[in-house]
């Protein structure tokens, strides 16, 4: 049974991506009581799948490598993963969480020794690699995971191969009769730090992601650039494997559009212009960027004008009408650019698509919590929502860096609801 201590000055953070390990950290070093609740089995978020950071172009590995061991060092901090919050009630200062914990199969024995893995035959789509790749039923999410241990998938629990695995395990940490939890705490203050999810690429019909394989997304050509990732860093075509030296990308892929996403996300200019790096680095790689008009904001512009000065890379002013496949393989988009006004259908070897931001909380809100959503999805911290805040992308589309100041603010504002607490009972 998991045994977590809370009371009315504990601040629960739901969602452990980079905000919400931020706040989490930010409030435990002052000193407060938190339980971060992630549903993964590791913190860390999306960020753990991005291949580098704009602008600096550095590994996001570095960050996470420095909030891990703030965590590990801060006996303030409980964290829970495979878990969710399914339910809320009360009010400022005296909230019930209600939390479900699944069965990771594998309990604190574990050490990382990878046995159970290499006793194990059956494979399952890797979500971390948006499903580009396997991994085995037994499996560490990926290189840096933390907490780190394995998890046992649970479609593999109740076949041959996971008496394999609990028999290939020397230390007794495999446990197949784990069963799911669920628990009540008391909480003084909530954090909502549950980020973002890629919008669907599949609803934008006319760009063919469901029947074009040499057309990816954003989030999958970051993975695909990971040395540790599904391709072993190589940009190869899901269509027949050959290296992809011509990469094009469309900008606004379903965003700033009343049919599918209405919102700008802000970020994928940026990504873009950072995934043209990748392709610049490789001897023969170019890349078109299809775009209505390039947001890089704030001091971005000069990451902007950088990648502008790259011979490799070239720009056309357009929202391309829709994609079509040639004989090879090839995709080829089709549109009229805006400055000349000339029809064009270039065949390309890869398309990305810059998809957009969704929240991840959009429509999987526990019932009955009182909080405001706006038409986005987005939970707004406009005041009326008592103890209950949104750090990071759960709040908006954010880069990093506003993500974890917007973390920060939160932390300050759950700590003086909790202090509020304290008082009145002191
Ligand atoms: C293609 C692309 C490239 C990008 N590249 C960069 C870049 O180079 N530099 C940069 O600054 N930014 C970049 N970003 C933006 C960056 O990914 C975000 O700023 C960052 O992920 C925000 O972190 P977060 O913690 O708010 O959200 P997330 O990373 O989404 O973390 C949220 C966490 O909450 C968990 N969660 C969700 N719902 C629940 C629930 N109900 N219960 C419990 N847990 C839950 C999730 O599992 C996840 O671990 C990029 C974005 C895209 C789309």
């Amino acid at each position: 049974m998991t045994d977590v201590v809370a009371t009315n000055e504990t601040i629960i953070v739901v969602g452990g991506g980079i905000s919400g390990m931020t706040a989490a950290l930010e409030a435990a070093e002052a000193g407060k009581q938190v339980i971060l609740v992630e549903k993964r089995p590791y913190v860390g978020g999306r960020i753990t799948q991005l291949y580098k950071y704009f602008p600096k172009l550095c590994f996001p590995t570095c960050g996470l490598e420095i909030n891990q061991r703030r965590a590990k060092a801060n006996p303030n901090v409980t964290i829970l993963t495979m878990a969710e919050v399914s339910g809320l009630s009360g009010s400022e200062g005296d909230y019930t969480a209600t939390v479900n914990i699944s069965p990771r199969y594998v309990n604190e024995n574990c050490t990382a020794c990878g046995a159970c893995e290499d006793a194990v035959e059956a494979e399952f789509d890797d979500e971390y690699n948006y499903g580009l790749s396997k991994h085995k039923g037994a499996f560490r999410p990926y290189r840096m995971a933390y907490p780190e241990r394995f998890v046992l998938d649970p479609r593999m629990i109740g076949t041959p191969d996971a008496d394999k695995a609990k028999e290939a395990c020397k230390y007794d940490a495999i446990d197949l009769d784990m069963q799911e939890e669920t628990i009540d705490l008391k909480v003084g203050a909530v954090i909502y730090a549950t980020g973002w999810r890629p919008y669907d690429a599949a609803k934008i019909q006319p760009y063919g992601y469901d029947r074009y394989p040499n057309v990816i997304s954003s989030v999958e050509f970051e993975r695909m650039k990971d040395p540790m990732g599904p391709t072993g860093g190589k940009i190869l075509r899901p269509g027949d494997g050959k290296e992809a030296k011509d990469i094009a990308f469309i900008q606004c892929a379903g965003s700033r559009d009343r049919n599918y996403l209405k919102h700008c996300s802000r970020i994928c200019c940026m990504a873009s212009l950072k995934q043209t790096t990748y392709v610049s680095e490789m001897e023969d790689g170019k890349s078109t960027v299809y775009y209505i008009d390039i947001r890089a904001i704030d001091r971005f512009e000069d990451f902007y004008r950088k990648v502008q000065a790259d011979e490799k890379v070239s720009f056309i002013k357009s929202k391309p009408a829709n994609i079509t496949q040639d004989k090879d393989g090839n995709p080829v988009i089709n549109g009229v650019d805006t400055e000349g006004y000339h029809r064009y259908a270039n065949p390309h070897d890869l398309v990305v698509l810059a998809v957009g931001m969704e929240p991840s909380i959009k429509g999987a809100m526990p019932e009955g919590i009182e909080i405001t959503i706006n038409e986005h999805g987005f939970i707004e911290n406009d005041g009326s929502n008592g103890g209950i805040f949104a750090a990071g992308c759960a709040s908006d589309a954010l880069d990093v860096n506003r993500a974890v100041q917007s973390a920060t603010a939160t932390a300050l504002k759950a700590i003086q609801v909790v202090n509020r607490v304290a008082g009145s009972e002191g």
